[in-house]
């Protein structure tokens, strides 16, 4: 009897050969509607010291799931081969669900983006992906792209969004600080017009 595989996929979708035998992918065939739950990762978690070590066809197929956490299919099933688009029709919800972002027709290849779950530098690769937005090279730090972060909100991995608040904290901060001293400047500079100050 075969193992049972480490994650799940749709009945919806199938795993196939891509045509240009490049890769495994996954299909729909049948529709998915937005919201549907397409996929749930599974497998072993690996912290970063152990997992750089392994080999690389385990680290193209895992997803990062913490900062330093990384969750390996064991075994690997069709459901582990969700490619990247820089125009995905799915999104993350939570660590390991996978759900369109849109409808979903019969004959599509389901994708997400990376940048979704990634922000360490492990799989860094020139992209074929072939959109109009294609970034062109997909990264480790590509969630700190303000129109990602826009374009992917509810769709990061609670470990990107909790990066991606603090950046967005920290940004709000910035600009109190710059606002605040501008102030200061202008009574320095201009101090008959706050004599109260
Ligand atoms: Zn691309």
């Amino acid at each position: 009897m075969s193992e049972q595989p480490s994650s799940y996929l749709s009945s919806k979708l199938e795993g196939r050969l891509k045509a240009d035998k490049s890769g495994n992918s996954i299909f729909a065939i049948e529709p998915i509607k937005k919201g549907e739950l397409i996929a749930v990762f599974g497998g072993v978690v690996y912290e970063w010291e152990d997992f750089i070590h392994l080999p690389e066809r385990e680290k193209m197929l895992c997803i990062q799931v913490e900062d330093r956490h990384f969750l390996v299919p064991r075994p690997i099933s069709e459901g582990d081969y969700v490619n990247h688009s820089c125009n995905p029709n799915a999104g993350l919800s939570g660590q390991i669900g996978l759900v369109a972002m849109r409808d979903i027709k019969i004959g599509e290849e389901v994708c997400f983006d990376y940048a979704m779950s990634d922000t360490m530098a492990y799989d860094e690769f020139e992209c074929l992906c072939g959109a109009v937005t294609c970034r062109g090279k997909v990264g480790g730090n590509d969630w700190q792209r303000p129109e990602l972060q826009k374009r992917y909100a509810g769709f990061f991995a609670p470990h990107v969004q909790r990066k991606i608040d603090a950046m967005k904290a920290e940004r709000k901060a910035f600009e109190r600080a710059m606002r605040a001293a501008a102030k200061t400047q202008k009574y320095v500079t201009q101090p008959t017009m706050s004599p109260n100050k």
